[in-house]
């Protein structure tokens, strides 16, 4: 399961992820690279997830994996 990956494993095999706000609609692509500094490449991705919010409407953030 995809949702089970941690930071690091997303990084090493070349993930990008992208954020998509319900709220506003605004999407973006999210730096792993930053995230993995800040709070460790063991964070799950889901674990990630249900911490994030949008930076212009603070609503609740889906995300989309692409290789
Ligand atoms: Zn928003």
């Amino acid at each position: 399961m995809a949702s089970s990956y941690t930071i690091g494993e997303l990084l090493t095999e070349g993930y990008t992820v992208h954020g998509f706000c319900f709220g506003c609609g605004t999407g973006r692509p999210l730096d792993l690279a930053a995230i993995a500094a800040r709070r460790g490449r063991q964070l799950q991705l889901l674990e990630m997830k249900r911490r994030l919010r949008c930076t212009v409407c603070r609503g609740r953030v889906e995300i989309c994996l692409s290789s």
